[in-house]
């Protein structure tokens, strides 16, 4: 079973000029990355400006970064005004797409369905989705964030699933990101124990629909007040397969958040190992505390909002 390979994205929004962008470009070329980046089949950093700055920043920046769009419209070409299409992102040089952004979904009206077509037309024409879903303040305070989470991701796995394709060739360019509407921007981010127990609900539900293989490889990163104070400690989850930053990535601190988090795999896979080791010892949970190591949490699907508040 292939190993799911940790990501670092960017979301820059609507910020940034070409003199602000070039300042960007110039530090990522010179910042001394992980050696190993860039080298697999999937880039594990991706930078998303604006549309208009895509083949610029695409020219200037180094070739072991990928560069993606923000948002695409699920035809090829035609009269839709203000619209840009997958296809054009690719002949600019974009890699991916961001698609379902909490934004989008909220302020432009994008509904499920419009998610789940913008997803497969995406794919069909080449890019890597990063398919976004996230519940609100509110939803999460009325215990419906799994059913919300599920809902948004049911409509993007349906259009999937029909894709003409076999499982693997539909979902390897898929990301699902995890991002609660209620963090985004906001500084307050999701406890790391809150992203692994969404994130293993998500993967949970894709195994249920689409098979343990689909489940076990595709990657669900976590977006939402990332920055370099909680950024390693969010990578650290089991779960959380990369990190997705709005606001930090316009700061030179994202470099240092790619190097803490995305990195250091190996030492990943020890940390991971080490945590199963100790959530198996019969640790007295006040010695636990004492210490900040890994306690059981007793959690059933009914209990699981209910225990953790944002
Ligand atoms: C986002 O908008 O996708 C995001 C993650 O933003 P921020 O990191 O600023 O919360």
């Amino acid at each position: 079973m292939a190993r799911r390979k940790f990501i670092v994205g960017t979301n820059f929004k609507m910020n940034g000029s070409r003199a602000f962008l070039q300042d960007l470009v110039e530090n990522l070329n010179r910042a001394d990355l992980d050696s190993n980046v860039g080298n697999e089949e999937v880039h594990p950093i991706f930078i998303s400006p604006p549309s208009l700055y895509i083949e610029h920043v695409r020219q200037n920046l180094r070739k072991d970064i990928a560069v993606g769009g923000q948002n695409c419209f699920w035809k090829s070409s035609g009269a839709f005004t203000g619209e840009i299409s997958a296809e054009m992102l690719k002949d600019v040089g974009a890699d991916y797409v961001i698609l379902g952004h909490t934004e989008r979904r909220t302020l432009f009206k994008e509904s499920d369905t419009d998610i789940g077509l913008k997803v497969v037309h995406a794919l069909q024409t080449g890019l890597k989705v990063i398919a976004c879903i996230g519940e609100t303040l509110s939803e999460r305070e009325s215990n419906t964030t799994l059913q919300v989470l599920f809902r948004q991701l049911q409509a993007i796995i349906d259009h999937v699933q029909n894709l003409d394709l076999n499982q693997e060739e539909k979902w390897k360019d898929l990301v699902i990101a995890y991002e609660p509407v209620w963090a985004i921007g906001t500084g307050r981010v999701a406890a790391p124990e809150q992203a692994q127990e969404v994130h293993a609900a998500i993967r949970r539900r894709v195994g249920e629909i689409c098979g343990l293989e689909v489940a076990e490889t595709v990657r669900i990163i976590y977006g939402g007040s990332v920055n370099l104070g909680n950024a390693l400690q969010l990578a650290r989850e089991r779960d959380v397969d990369g990190l997705f930053v709005g606001g930090a990535s316009l700061r030179p601190e994202f470099v240092q958040i790619y190097m803490g988090a995305g990195r250091g795999e190996g030492y990943r896979t020890w940390y991971l190992l080490f945590k199963d080791i100790l959530r198996n010892l019969d640790i007295p949970s006040s010695t636990a505390s004492m210490f900040n190591l890994p306690v059981p949490r007793p959690h059933s699907a009914e209990g699981f909002v209910s225990q953790v508040g944002p």
